[in-house]
Order: structure tokens, then C-alpha cells, then sequence
């Protein structure tokens, strides 16, 4: 087979060697058991911290309305965003609202460089959050509309949470607008001085 017909199937239904749920949502149903090959890249943008969120809407003793379950879920993310901007230009944030135990409470983390991303997962990896240790990785994803599932955007996903394509918890809006706001502000404070790229961002007492 011609290297560019390779090439152009790569990861997609077509490939029958490499995993097309792997490779577009970074997770799949069938886990180490798939019978085609998840394979991790050694380098992207993406990062992959799987089963973070932890949805009230889940617990047997949940006392929350959708407008709780949505503030609850607004602070969840600040705090996510926060911690994740440490590490570089975080240009994406997605969480996901499926139940399936390779989606439910995964979180993505895109930043605009691979460098960003790679101290994000080494630095993450020591990191506990709510009681737990996290684990990270970097992901194959980069293309989070093809990771989407498109019926869910329009309210008819007869899958509802079980759905293999992700299915994301928006934070709300204001809320978004404030923390892209306040990362560029951040990041104007502590432009690097030198010219040469290297970055020698101070972090602020804290946070
Ligand atoms: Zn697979
Ligand atoms: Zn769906």
C-alpha cells in the first residue's frame, strides 16, 4: 500500500491497524483489549486526565438540581483551569459528561505547545486532587469536533451517556470569558524577557 493512502487512513474506520476511538476521542470502550493498536503519542499539544470529574448528578445521595449540579461544576472547573494554566497557553479545557468507564469524568487539556503539554503530565503526575492521585497522559486528540458526538449537540443522542463519542460538560459562559480573560492577563504580567523563547515565568505566590 502507498505510504500517503496509509497516511490518510490513519486512525480513521477504514485503519485496520490502528484504533479510530483512540486516536480521535483518546479513549476507548475496549481498553488494553482492543484488538487494534492505541498507540500513545510521544508528542502532542493534548493532555488526558481520565476519570477527574466526578459528577454530583452519579452519587445515590445526590440532593443537587441541574442549577446545583451546574455551580458545583462551574467551581470544579475554575479550580481545573487554574491549576492547568500554570503549565503554559491552555487553549482548550473540555470535560466529559459520559457514564462508559473510558469517558466518564475525562478531562482534556490542549495547549499551544507540545513542550507546554509535556510539563503539564510530569508535573500532574505528582498531583492529588479531591483525595485522589492524578494520572495523566499526553492524547492523540486534537480535533475536539471530531471527538464530539454530533447528535448530542442537537439533543437527540438516543445513547445519552454511554455514548462512545464525547459528550462535554460546558462550563458557563461568563465563567469561560473571565478565566481566558485572566490567563491572557496573567500571561502579559509574566511575558519572558528574553528574546530567545525560553520561558522563565515567575508564578505568583499561591497559585
Ligand atoms: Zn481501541
Ligand atoms: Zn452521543
Amino acid at each position: 500500500m502507498a505510504a500517503s493512502r496509509l497516511a490518510s487512513i490513519f486512525g480513521t474506520e477504514q485503519d485496520r491497524v490502528n484504533c479510530s476511538f483512540y486516536y480521535k476521542i483518546g479513549a476507548c470502550r475496549h481498553g488494553e483489549r482492543c484488538s487494534r493498536k492505541h498507540i500513545k503519542p510521544q508528542f502532542s499539544q493534548t493532555v488526558l486526565l481520565p476519570n477527574v470529574y466526578q459528577s454530583p448528578a452519579h452519587r445515590p445521595d445526590n440532593k443537587l438540581d441541574q442549577k446545583g449540579i451546574q455551580v458545583d461544576f462551574d467551581m470544579f472547573f475554575e479550580d481545573l483551569y487554574m491549576e492547568l494554566c500554570k503549565y503554559g497557553n491552555l487553549l482548550e479545557l473540555h470535560v466529559c459528561d459520559n457514564v462508559g468507564d473510558h469517558l466518564i469524568g475525562n478531562v482534556y487539556a490542549r495547549y499551544e505547545w507540545e513542550t507546554e503539554a509535556q510539563v503539564a503530565v510530569d508535573r500532574l503526575n505528582e498531583r492529588w486532587y479531591a483525595g485522589r492521585p492524578l494520572h495523566c497522559e499526553l492524547s492523540p486528540v486534537t480535533d475536539f469536533r471530531e471527538a464530539c458526538c454530533r447528535q448530542n449537540d442537537t439533543g437527540d443522542c438516543n445513547r445519552g451517556g454511554f455514548c462512545n463519542f464525547m459528550h462535554l460538560k460546558r462550563p458557563s459562559r461568563p465563567l469561560i470569558r473571565d478565566l481566558q480573560h485572566s490567563q491572557r492577563l496573567e500571561r502579559k504580567l509574566h511575558e519572558p524577557v528574553g528574546q530567545n523563547g525560553s520561558r522563565t515565568r515567575s508564578m505568583s505566590p499561591g497559585r
